[in-house]
């Protein structure tokens, strides 16, 4: 595809998460855009197969153990990137832990883990990275991805709903803080994305996935692709004006969907439903 080759050539990104689903989908496409990449996570052994994947592909890419929870280690993923690099042009915010539980029913712990995942260790990639992507000679990049339920209530996930949201406000406050230094702060916020453990266990495992998918109103769930190009638009040149912006990418799903039938019957039309 003409508007992604070579869209990131000469760009270094640092990729929590790396190493499965939305993640590694990400780093596939920015290694075929022509970037280098960082995967960090706690598995270093599924970091390692994910990165001889992306050399496979011809892309230079390195596996580095941090879990995002710990600053330090977080700061030694940076620096790990920039000592086989020269340079870190792009974060992405990807790590997270998530599963169902009733707010009643929830412990504090589990409650302090999620959002100690998901919305502290977005802001140690933020802080760690910050003088890195300040440098960045293209204008550096933080992308964090949330969720199209951040907003809107998420029943059964309130530690993620509430991190997730927290997360955008960040990225926001991020975008006002760090624009002047050229950073460009912005969240993607996926929907349900078909082709992820997240979205087999949320979905599929109970029983859910027609009705989530009548919800939809192209008539289908997303796939990690998706995701990829649209962290391709907002971290390459096509991105340079855009900061502060929740990009949502759900098939219409949030702000689509009239609550009626029709996404219904586009999905049975198709043969989906
Ligand atoms: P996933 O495959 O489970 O990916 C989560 C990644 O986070 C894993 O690679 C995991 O690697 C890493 N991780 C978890 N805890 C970590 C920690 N403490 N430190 C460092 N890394 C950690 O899930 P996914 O579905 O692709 O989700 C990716 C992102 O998209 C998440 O932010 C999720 O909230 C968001 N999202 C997903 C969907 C969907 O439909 N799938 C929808 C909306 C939003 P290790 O186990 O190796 O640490």
């Amino acid at each position: 595809m003409t508007f992604i080759q070579n869209a990131l050539a000469g760009r270094v990104a640092l990729i929590t998460g790396g190493g499965s689903g939305i993640g590694l989908g990400i780093a596939k496409a920015f290694a075929g855009a022509g970037g280098r990449l960082v995967l960090a996570s706690r598995d270093l052994d599924k970091l390692e197969g994910a990165v001889s994947e992306l050399r496979d592909m011809g892309a230079e890419a390195l596996a580095v153990r941090a879990d995002v929870r710990n600053f330090e280690e977080v700061e030694a993923a940076v620096r790990s990137a920039l000592d086989a690099f020269g340079s870190l042009d792009i974060v992405i915010a990807n790590a997270a832990g998530n599963f169902i539980v009733p707010a009643a029913q929830m412990s504090p712990n589990a409650w302090k883990v999620v959002i100690d995942i998901d919305l502290n260790g977005t802001f140690h990639c933020a802080r760690a990275s910050y003088e890195a992507l300040k440098a960045s000679r293209f204008g550096g990049r933080f992308i964090a991805i949330s969720t199209t339920r951040a907003l809107e209530g998420w029943p059964g996930c309130a530690h993620a709903g509430a991190a997730k949201a927290g997360i955008m406000s960040l990225v926001r406050t991020l975008a006002g803080e760090w624009g002047p230094d050229g950073i460009r702060c912005n969240t993607i916020a996926p929907g349900a994305i078909g082709d992820t453990e997240g979205a087999k266990r949320l979905y599929e495992d109970r029983g859910e996935a027609s009705h989530q998918l009548a919800q939809i109103p192209l008539g289908q769930f997303g796939k990690t692709d998706d995701i990829a190009k649209a962290a391709i638009y907002l971290c390459s040149e096509a991105g340079d004006y855009i900061t502060g912006a929740d990009l949502v990418v759900d098939g219409g799903r949030e702000r689509g969907h009239s609550g009626v039938g029709a996404p219904k019957v586009m999905a049975r039309d198709r043969g989906r439903a």
